[in-house]
């Protein structure tokens, strides 16, 4: 008998199944995929740690998760400073003084202010209806025809003008030449991939992959106490208050053959609307490789339906307030915990899922 069964070998699952273990709790973690790690898992292919599902840059201004995280691997000095490609101009990321020479050949953060303000009181938008008039009213129309207006099409898969205001609450614009996209205190990669710390999370533990909790529900609740659950919650409730839409991903990963250096970038986004992805990642760069050969994976934003992988949860009104009634069951369940960006449904960051995770280990193990 164990003491928790944990759906999901994940980031929360694992960090839950590492603590309760440490604490001399049993516990079975299983996992439907066929290998560890949920969406932070990493293949190494040819020597290259392939970022599976998506680029996963660790980053967090937490110095105890920072610490507690680099326990598991050494992080190396990965520095996220992504670039843009509209229509083969390339542009820094995130939008700083290095943008705004590119865009307007200015100097100083005082003609780059003046060159926004310009566009901004130009465009003339009181009351924002739309991401569009949104997005010109925070930072002027050159930086939204060039750079967002593209990608974010692409990535919602709907024009701008159709898509709400408060999608965009803020576009932080940087009046320094500072490529670096966090502002926060520490980031890198893992030395060895994002699987090596799972590996190490779930050692001693029991694991079982391939396996759907739904599909022998009653088998597995058997054989704990407790269950940890980090699926989808509205799946738990067999979708009673209907189905949570998300937005899915389709990744397209091939070995570059006639050269080791495919874009001299990890990630390069393409904000224009005729490349059909949204970004390419070149997996070596995270590791400052020196491969002979290289791996790029083409990131393209795809409309979710049941059954698709769903990575982005849709926190509009409509799919907030049937969270909420999925909430509700949840919080009266006695021997079931829900957690995880699937369980609580938002987009979590590494960093916010192993907070989650060590503040449900505190309420239920150590208090
Ligand atoms: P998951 O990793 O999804 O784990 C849940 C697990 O549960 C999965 O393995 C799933 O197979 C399993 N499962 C679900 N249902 C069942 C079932 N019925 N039976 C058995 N198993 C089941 N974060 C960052 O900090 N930095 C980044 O750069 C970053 N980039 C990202 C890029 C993309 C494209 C995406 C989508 C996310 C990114 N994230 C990033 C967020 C990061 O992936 C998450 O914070 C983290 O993976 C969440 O862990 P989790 O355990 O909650 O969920």
């Amino acid at each position: 008998m164990y003491d928790y069964l944990i759906v999901g070998a994940g980031l929360f699952g694992s960090v839950f199944a590492y603590e309760a273990n440490k604490l001399g709790k049993k516990c079975l973690v299983i996992d439907k995929r066929d290998h560890i790690g949920g969406n932070v898992y990493t293949e190494n292919v040819e020597g290259i740690h392939v970022h599976k599902y998506g680029a996963h840059i660790f980053h967090t201004n937490n110095k105890q998760i920072w610490d507690y995280i680099n326990q598991f691997a050494e992080f190396n000095r990965y520095t996220n400073s992504p670039v843009a490609n509209y229509k083969g101009e390339i542009y820094n990321l995130p939008f700083n003084m290095n943008t705004f020479n590119k865009l307007w050949n200015v100097i100083t953060p005082e003609q780059a202010k003046q060159k926004i303000e310009e566009q901004r009181k130009a465009a003339n938008i009181a009351k924002p209806t739309n991401l569009e008039e949104q997005a010109i009213s925070l930072v002027g129309t050159d930086i939204y025809e060039k750079l967002i207006k593209g990608y974010t099409e692409k990535q919602w898969g709907r024009p701008a003008t159709e898509l709400p205001a408060f999608i965009i609450k803020r576009l932080p614009v940087r009046f320094t030449y500072d490529n670096n996209y966090f502002n926060d205190k520490y980031q890198g990669i893992p030395i060895g991939g994002y699987t090596a710390i799972i590996e190490k999370m779930l050692s001693d533990i029991d694991v079982r992959l391939n396996v759907d909790f739904f599909q022998e529900k009653e088998t597995f609740e058997a054989l704990a106490d407790k269950v940890i659950f980090t699926g989808m919650i509205d799946q738990y409730y067999d979708y009673q208050f209907g189905v949570l839409d998300y937005r899915s991903l389709h990744f397209e990963t091939r070995v570059v053959d006639n050269t080791d250096n495919f874009q001299g970038s990890a990630v390069v986004n393409y904000t224009d609307s005729e490349t059909p992805y949204t970004r390419i990642i070149e997996h070596k760069h995270f590791e400052f490789g020196k491969q002979d050969k290289t791996i790029i994976t083409e990131e393209y934003p795809k409309e979710w339906k049941p059954g698709l992988e769903p990575y982005y949860p849709i926190n509009d009104e409509k799919n907030n307030t049937t969270y909420k009634k999925y909430k509700a069951l949840a919080e009266k369940e006695t021997d079931v915990i829900f957690g995880g960006r699937l369980a609580t449904y938002k987009y979590y960051d590494m960093h916010q899922v192993i907070g989650e995770a060590l503040s449900v280990v505190r309420n239920e193990l150590l208090t």
